[in-house]
């Protein structure tokens, strides 16, 4: 983050704007809507500013600019068309400590001035850092359009119970499932359809039967995080992200999606990496338990589907025990995220009527599978953690009756910026991956429809960075699974 965004009370504050012009009245209107005392220093007003002049609604200075100008001034606009001048006002500025703004040089800024979406009380403030404020307007429009102006609305209408709710509800989690419940229910609805009054009386009288003992129950969402890509989420994994009180992640789960969680929710990090488990699976189903007993809407975040090679079903039973209420919400599993991305169809009425999804490993690390079920024509394996195991499983396949030459790829850290597939056969695939040095987690696909790789591929991330990946060890395989 380039600069904290944070909201300043203005209202009878004294601020300084130097210019006359157009761009200066744009962000003069801003200062008088926030309540600011404002003083113009400009030869010249254009009839706009001029009108407010003889309104009384600002005062006037019409000078060039002087460092003097800026005594008991709180904050300075520089909005004139003169480079040298705007340079002038922003190191006088500085030099006085003062914040400063320089419309569109962004260099010369000591802050910026967002683009705003304003459904006061809600106000939403856009910042691009200074690098498009175009993009920033382009965001506003589509929030403007996104956000009913009565949300201003019901944001005061909650604003006056404030402190009656805090009189009924001690407990912090319980005021904030009491205020979502207020949001997206029938008060909500009531001021969206503009009955405002009703609202204000269901409001109240929601307040006066409510207590902490309503929500002492809490529960647990088991939510698959996809295999990478942010974007791959879905609605309801989302929505409740941004619910959640407290959130247990693990390794496969990339940063990226760890950010959407809210903010203020509690994160723990209860990793996997093979042989290497940082809290042992007893240990987090217990602790999903301990939580949501305590009240907590807990959301575990697995990588890709929690129902695939995930141990949902284990980390669940305990909790149908003991009657607290889940959910469990589906997330793209490795194997279509990779598979889309590769640009290697899992079925091809020309190559594939089937498809397996197997594992690679064994508690004890040894491979064990099922090979006539693999070997079978007309079909595409896939295969999640088979990286440590790579080289058994192609020669077992090969040995079980498949030839040497049928296509295999070997997906890196698929969906995400450090994507890379590297394809081959049975017989070269293993030395390929050794050569190639990749990093955990990958996915194996076997079958012919890893030919069709080369003329559908479509991803190609250009920009490799380690923000975005899933892992940073190069060794070990994360199992999630067995
Ligand atoms: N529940 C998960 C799988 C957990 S098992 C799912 O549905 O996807 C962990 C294995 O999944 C890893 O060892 C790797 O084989 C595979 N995997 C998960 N994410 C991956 C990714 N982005 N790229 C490649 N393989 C991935």
């Amino acid at each position: 983050m380039d600069a904290l965004p944070v909201f300043l009370k203005l209202r009878d504050i004294p601020c300084l704007v130097v210019g006359g012009g157009r761009v200066a009245e744009r962000k003069i209107d801003l200062l008088l809507r926030a309540g600011a005392r404002v003083t113009v220093v400009a030869p010249q007003l254009e009839t706009t500013l001029q009108a407010y002049f003889a309104a009384g609604t600002l005062t006037w200075i019409p000078t060039r600019f002087d460092p003097a100008q800026l005594e008991n001034t709180r904050i300075v606009i520089a909005a004139t068309d003169d480079r040298t001048v705007n340079q002038a006002v922003s190191q006088a500025a500085q030099a006085k400590q003062i914040p400063v703004n320089v419309v569109d040089q962004p260099d010369l800024c000591t802050f910026t001035v967002p683009s705003i979406v304003d459904r006061s009380p809600v106000i939403i403030a856009i910042g691009t850092s200074g690098a498009s404020p175009v993009l920033a307007r382009l965001l506003k429009a589509r929030l403007e359009t996104l956000i009913p102006a009565a949300y201003g609305r019901l944001a005061g209408l909650a604003g006056q119970f404030r402190d009656s709710v805090k009189t009924a509800l001690a407990k912090t989690d319980a005021r904030r499932a009491f205020w979502e419940e207020v949001f997206q229910g029938r008060v909500a609805e009531l001021v969206f359809a503009g009955k405002d009054r009703q609202a204000k009386k269901e409001l109240a009288r929601m307040i006066s039967v409510t207590s902490d003992n309503d929500y002492s129950r809490g529960e647990v969402y088991l939510v698959g995080a996809g295999p990478g890509d942010p974007d791959l989420l879905t609605f309801r994994a989302l929505r409740l992200m941004q619910r959640a009180d407290v959130v247990l992640y693990d390794r496969l789960v990339a940063p990226a999606i760890v950010d959407l969680v809210r903010r203020d929710a509690e994160r723990i990090y209860v990793g996997k990496e093979k042989s290497n488990h940082a809290v042992a699976q007893p240990d987090i189903n217990q602790l999903l338990l301990t939580l949501a007993q305590q009240g907590k809407r807990v959301l575990r975040l697995k990588g890709g589907d929690p129902f695939i090679f995930g141990r949902g079903g284990e980390e669940i039973e305990d909790l149908v025990t003991h009657d607290i209420p889940f959910q469990v919400i589906p997330g793209i599993t490795a194997a279509a995220g990779c598979a889309s991305y590769a640009g290697i169809p899992l079925t091809h009425r020309d190559h594939a009527q089937s498809c397996l999804f197997v594992t690679g490993h064994l508690k004890d690390g040894s491979v064990d599978l099922n090979w006539d079920a693999l070997c079978q024509p007309a079909q595409t394996v896939v295969v999640y953690m088979g990286l440590t195991g790579l080289d058994t499983i192609c020669r077992e396949m090969v040995n079980h009756g498949l030839a040497p030459t049928t296509p295999a790829a070997l997906i890196q850290q698929g969906t995400t910026v450090n994507q890379k597939v590297i394809s081959g056969t049975l017989d070269t695939l293993a030395e390929a991956v050794f050569a190639a040095k990749v990093k955990a987690p990958t996915l194996l696909i076997i079958g012919s429809v890893v030919r069709l790789h080369d003329q559908l591929a479509w991803f190609s991330p250009e920009t490799a960075t380690h923000e975005g990946s899933i892992i940073d060890t190069p060794t070990r395989e994360p199992s999630d699974g067995l």
